[in-house]
């Protein structure tokens, strides 16, 4: 079992960052993207809530997205993955129904845009064959936020202490205390943190950025915003035990219904980061939605080379010291 500051192995992070006993349950985030919409509701209400500049709205080209990546102006971000893989089966787990007042909205691959306010458009009955009308293209839409990893490299790299651990478990960075040195950066293994580098005039410039997963709401005892405003439930949030049972629960539900390609991604705290405090059930391997596929926490060899450091100090001035004493002789 690791100790209290352990670097690698599954441990409860409030209580190895030394909080008491009595400190609440882990609270994060079971990001279900099999019923992600791609609202953007979620990066909209984390902007509002948090103050967060909006500069870089751009469409990519090669997608519908518009936000690009999560930076440390866009503390969600929902990724518009395009795949050239039949809809269908494969999105939602759960067979399409034929849905009283559905309209088509035109979205590509659907065919021609369609007068969304008269068109009648029948959806197939349950049982009825409906691959010959559906296109070889799929989204697959993923809210990105930071893990609020268990073994948080960016905040054991933080040399003022501006990044520390809340007594829920979560990795909170304090703009006054943050002194820019950047060190946090490369040390995280999913490239979430960042120094602000804009826009002119706004706050926090040079300041290290992310998701604070709402310290100020969960101290009052509300929701994080963005889960707040999810009209699907896609961001679940809750008590970090009790969300690892649902995805267990809900991957278990998409196998049988033949979405055997549905998976969770960093839910085990046996993994390198000693599991996610926000982790996701993906419908592809995690390189297609760009998180790595193995991360481990950056800092998980610290002690080991500072023990082999120290041994070469000493064997530097041991080495020294026998040519000083070798030379009076
Ligand atoms: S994902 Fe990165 S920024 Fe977030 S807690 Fe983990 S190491 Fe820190
Ligand atoms: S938890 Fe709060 S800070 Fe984090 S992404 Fe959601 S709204 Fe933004
Ligand atoms: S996670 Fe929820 S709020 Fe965010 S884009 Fe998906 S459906 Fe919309």
């Amino acid at each position: 079992m690791a100790g209290k500051r352990s670097l690698f192995g599954p441990v409860d992070p409030a209580a190895d960052a030394g909080y008491d006993e009595d400190h609440p349950t882990r609270k994060g985030f079971f990001t279900d993207t099999s019923i992600c919409i791609g609202c953007k509701a979620c990066e909209v209400a984390c902007k509002e809530w948090n103050d967060v500049p909006s500069d870089h709205f751009e469409m990519l080209g090669s997608s519908y997205d518009n936000s690009f990546s999560l930076n440390a102006n866009q503390w969600r971000h929902v990724a518009f993955i395009e795949q050239p893989k039949r809809l269908g089966e494969q999105e939602s787990g759960l067979r399409r129904q034929a849905v009283e007042g559905a309209v088509a909205l035109g979205m590509p691959g659907l065919g021609a845009p369609p007068d969304v306010l008269k068109a009648e458009v029948r959806l197939p009955e349950s049982g009825e064959d409906d691959a010959v009308d559906r296109p070889d293209f799929r989204w697959l839409m993923s809210s990105d936020v930071c893990k609020h990893c268990t073994h948080a490299a960016c905040l054991d790299v933080c040399p003022t202490g501006s990044l520390f651990r809340s007594e829920f478990g979560t990795v909170v960075v304090q703009d006054d205390i943050c002194n820019g040195c950047g060190y946090c950066v490369p040390a995280c293994p999913y490239g979430v943190i960042e120094r602000r580098k804009g826009p002119k005039g706004a706050k926090n410039v040079g300041i290290a950025q992310k998701c604070t997963l709402c310290y100020d709401r969960l101290d009052a005892g509300t929701t994080p915003a963005c889960a707040q405003a999810c009209p699907t439930q896609s961001i679940q949030f809750g008590d970090v035990e009790e969300l690892r049972e649902r995805a267990n629960a809900r991957v278990e539900t998409l196998h049988e219904a033949g979405i055997m390609d549905a998976r969770l991604y960093g839910n085990d705290p046996d993994d390198g980061v000693g599991g996610a405090g926000a982790f996701f059930l993906l419908l592809d391997e995690p390189e297609v939605y760009g998180f790595p596929p193995d991360p481990v926490v950056t800092t998980k060899d610290l002690p080991d080379m500072f023990r082999k450091a120290g041994l070469a100090a000493v064997t530097l001035l041991a080495g020294a010291a026998i040519s000083f004493l070798g030379k009076r002789g």
